[in-house]
């Protein structure tokens, strides 16, 4: 018996990094899950070895930013397995500046990937959680929505902003039974991480994740899975009485000064 069994859940960007953590977590727990990405391929292999395995899985080409593509999900979830009981919104892009030197179209796509994303796929995807009578909905905000660090203006706006969604939203929907967390995450070892590192530190990548990992208390960064288990406990019925709540999943990092 698994904890999702009979469930349907949908993670956005969950061909590569947390969101693949997420799918696999979910897949391996019985649940049925949607892949949704803008990398159509990677989601296809993912999908592909979940399936090999037994476990059900639909990978959707998407980008959570076009309303036409966050419907599709919804619609190919339900085509595919019937309803919808768990979102997670996970999808985002690091982009890096400041308020003198963003440019514009940067600002923007920050925003309408990692905010009106998740705007445009709850639009979708809550009212068919709402028709099974209730679910969870988890979405991926970061530290920097609640502590800063210089040269991230647009993201760190996303991840304040994400976390306020969140309020919101459970205020909205826990008359539908739907309960709204976002998870904190510090950093994180996965493809969004590694980049970063060879933008940096080109010389030496693999030395910037050890010393970002030596910024946290715990003394490293954290795996994508350790990420995936606290997004799977929110959307278990073990987080039954959690609604509207940040979770900060950070190794310590926010709690010195
Ligand atoms: P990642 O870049 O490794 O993976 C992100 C996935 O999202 C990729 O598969 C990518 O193709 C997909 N994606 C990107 N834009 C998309 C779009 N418009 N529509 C659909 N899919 C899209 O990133 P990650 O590190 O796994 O990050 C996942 C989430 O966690 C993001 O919201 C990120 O901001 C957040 N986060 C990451 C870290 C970290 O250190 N890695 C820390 C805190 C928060």
């Amino acid at each position: 018996m698994g904890r999702f069994d009979g469930k349907v859940a949908v993670v956005t960007g969950g061909a590569k990094g947390i969101g693949r953590a997420a799918v696999e977590a979910f897949a391996r727990e019985g649940a049925a899950v949607v892949a949704a990405d803008v990398d159509k391929t990677a989601a296809q292999a993912l999908v592909g070895g979940i399936k090999k395995a037994r476990g059900r899985a639909l990978a959707v080409k998407a980008d959570v930013s076009r309303i036409r593509d966050a419907e599709k999900i919804a619609q190919e979830a339900v085509k595919a397995f019937g309803g919808i009981d768990i979102l997670v919104n996970n999808a985002g892009i690091q982009t890096y500046g400041t308020v003198v030197d963003t440019p514009e179209e940067t600002w923007d796509k920050t925003i309408n990937v990692n905010q009106k994303g998740i705007f445009l796929v709850s639009k979708f995807c809550v009212p068919e959680i709402i028709k099974r009578g209730g679910g969870a909905v988890v979405n991926v905000a970061s530290v920097q929505g609640l502590a800063s660090q210089p040269n991230v203006v647009a993201y760190t706006s996303t991840k304040g902003a994400i976390i306020a969604m969140t309020r919101t939203m459970a205020l909205d929907h826990a008359p539908h039974n739907i309960r709204v967390n976002c998870v904190c995450p510090g950093s994180v070892d996965t493809p969004m991480l590694r980049w970063a590192a060879e933008v940096f530190v080109p010389e030496d990548p693999e030395g910037a994740v050890v010393d970002w990992g030596k910024m946290h208390p715990l003394g490293r960064v954290a795996k994508a899975e350790e990420i995936a288990q606290v997004i799977l406990f929110l959307a278990s019925s073990d987080a039954s009485f959690m609604t509207g709540a940040s979770v900060v999943v950070d190794g310590g990092l926010i709690i010195g000064i």
